[in-house]
């Protein structure tokens, strides 16, 4: 795929992401070929610099490539400095993306990126709307490009909602989940739709439970500042983890087309029944916040050690739940979810527990020992699926034991694109299948909102895990309980 003529306008250009993953992204999809000539690129942020200057930050946050294209695209590069609702910084840049069509004939094709910090995205769509640069001319297309957070709650996110779409309609929204982007998120859709003999049995009938893990085993770092605010229900479940889940458990589309896909997965979202009220929050919810652990050798500080971290915080770094889902393919089998900082594995992964044999004479003692039959989905690390099941153990005894078929993604010679080149290049060609509507934003926020606003209220202390445990006490009973175990993620 090749990118049409545009101008690609990073706003936020001086900052860490662009830094670490769209100018890399960019350098590689210019070496692939997919950034024609008729692309331009134009930086704005406060920072002052030249055109030139730009240029050469370009180049040096990428560094050891001789790409010619990349040397071409970046010498070419733009520059607008300027406050982000500045009047004049959006007058000059009306200018220089009409020099761009001019110089470069990108066609007054738009793509305006928004790599600043999530408070910004209003007042910049805003500034855009007020500019006239948000509607296309003619012919041409303009799209803006938003990372989470999408809010930081059901009203915050329609606040938002409501400043992007003063300047934009909701199809030139492009809001990334990079998760959607992964190879194997994606391969969800090959191995159930392409396959005839996974979805005679992906229902109630033959799927006892679902778990999805995200796990880290990292830390906040230096990100203690941002991790205050959010925590690991606003970073991970309401984003990462709810897509994974929608794209995992929908009901086929009728096409592949974008909405088609974006409507299955806003069906099932609003089919998980919201986990609400002190009775059903206390029984289904578990949060948890790690402290000093590891070993003598390797010691790790507490999340209230941490840099930027309030001393008696109560942010959650662990969030473990039950969400069951009132449909007619899924009723009664709960998908449990778990995601945490500073856990024994990092990995993220979501595995699909097959009922049990319902009669197993032949293997006395062993029935009630033997792991589930269970299909993993493995996002990262080694991208790939396995499917643990039951075989004899070689030896005069009827003994069983798990056996796994594992595909690896590292078995097809070709390279797994990095998310951010598959994202920029979908928003450039306006392909949004990987990208979230807002109905699924909002009702994502609908789910887990009223748990936020339960514990922000809960005077009783947040539970804690060690480092390099699998997160408090609560989470084991919150499976336990209902007779299960979490599997064992390494
Ligand atoms: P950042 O480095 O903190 O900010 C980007 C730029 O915005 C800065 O270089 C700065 O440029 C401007 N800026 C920062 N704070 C500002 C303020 N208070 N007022 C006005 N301008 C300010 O942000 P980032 O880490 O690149 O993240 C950008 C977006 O990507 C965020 O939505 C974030 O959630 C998302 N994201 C980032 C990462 C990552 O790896 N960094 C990963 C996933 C998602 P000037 O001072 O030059 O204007």
């Amino acid at each position: 795929r090749r990118a049409p003529a545009c101008v690609l306008v990073i706003f936020g250009a001086s900052g860490d992401l662009t830094a670490r993953k769209l100018l890399p992204a960019l350098e590689r999809l210019a070496a692939y070929g997919a950034l024609p000539p008729e692309v331009a690129l134009v930086g704005v942020a406060r920072t002052v610099m030249t055109d030139e200057e730009f240029g050469a930050y370009c180049r040096e946050k990428v560094p050891g490539t001789d790409n010619p294209r990349w040397a071409d695209l970046v010498s070419r590069a733009r520059y607008v400095h300027g406050g982000y609702d500045d009047p004049a910084t959006y007058t000059r840049l009306a200018e220089v993306l009409g020099e761009c069509d001019r110089t470069h004939g990108t066609a007054a094709n738009r793509v305006y990126y928004l790599a600043t910090p999530p408070r910004l995205f209003g007042p910049i769509a805003l500034s855009l709307g007020k500019a006239g640069l948000g509607t296309p001319a003619g012919d041409a297309f303009v799209r803006a490009v938003i990372e989470k957070p999408f809010g930081w709650d059901e009203d915050s996110a329609r606040e938002l909602y409501a400043d992007l779409t003063s300047a934009f309609t909701e199809e030139q929204i492009f809001r990334i989940d990079h998760y959607l982007a992964k190879e194997t998120v994606q391969n969800l859709l090959a191995l159930r739709f392409a396959n005839s003999i996974f979805e005679p049995i992906w229902n109630r009938t033959w799927v006892d439970n679902v778990q999805i893990t995200v796990a880290e085993t990292l830390g906040v770092g230096e990100r203690g500042g941002f991790y205050e605010t959010t925590g690991a229900m606003r970073d991970i479940v309401q984003n990462h983890v709810l897509q994974v889940l929608s794209l995992f458990l929908m009901e086929p589309p009728t096409s592949f087309h974008p909405e088609a896909i974006r409507d299955e997965k806003v069906k099932l979202l609003r089919a998980i029944r919201p986990v609400d009220g002190e009775r059903d929050i206390a029984t289904n919810a578990v949060r948890g916040q790690y402290t000093r652990g590891g070993t003598r050798a390797d010691l790790m500080p507490g999340y209230r050690e941490e840099p930027g971290v309030d001393p008696l915080s109560s942010t959650e770094t662990f969030v473990a739940m039950r969400l069951d889902i009132d449909n007619w393919r899924w009723t009664g089998v709960p998908v449990y979810v778990r995601t945490g900082k500073r856990l024994p594995a990092r990995v993220t992964e979501v595995a699909m527990q097959f009922h049990r044999p319902p009669h197993l004479p032949l293997f006395p003692g062993t029935a009630a020992d033997l792991e589930p039959d269970t299909l993993v989905v493995r996002v990262q690390p080694d991208e790939g699926l396995s499917l643990r099941f039951g075989a004899k153990v070689p030896g005069h005894a009827f003994r069983v034991q798990k056996a796994s078929m594992d595909f690896s993604y590292q078995s097809f010679e070709e390279q797994s694109p990095d998310a951010y080149e598959r994202v920029i290049l979908d928003a450039l060609v306006g392909d949004p299948t990987l990208f979230i509507r807002a109905d699924e934003v909002g009702r994502s926020w609908h789910i887990v909102d009223p748990v936020l606003r339960y514990w922000a209220a809960d005077p009783r202390p947040i539970p804690l895990y060690q480092a390099a445990t699998w997160g408090p006490p609560e989470a084991t009973a919150l499976i336990t309980r209902d007779g299960r175990s979490w599997r064992h993620s390494t």
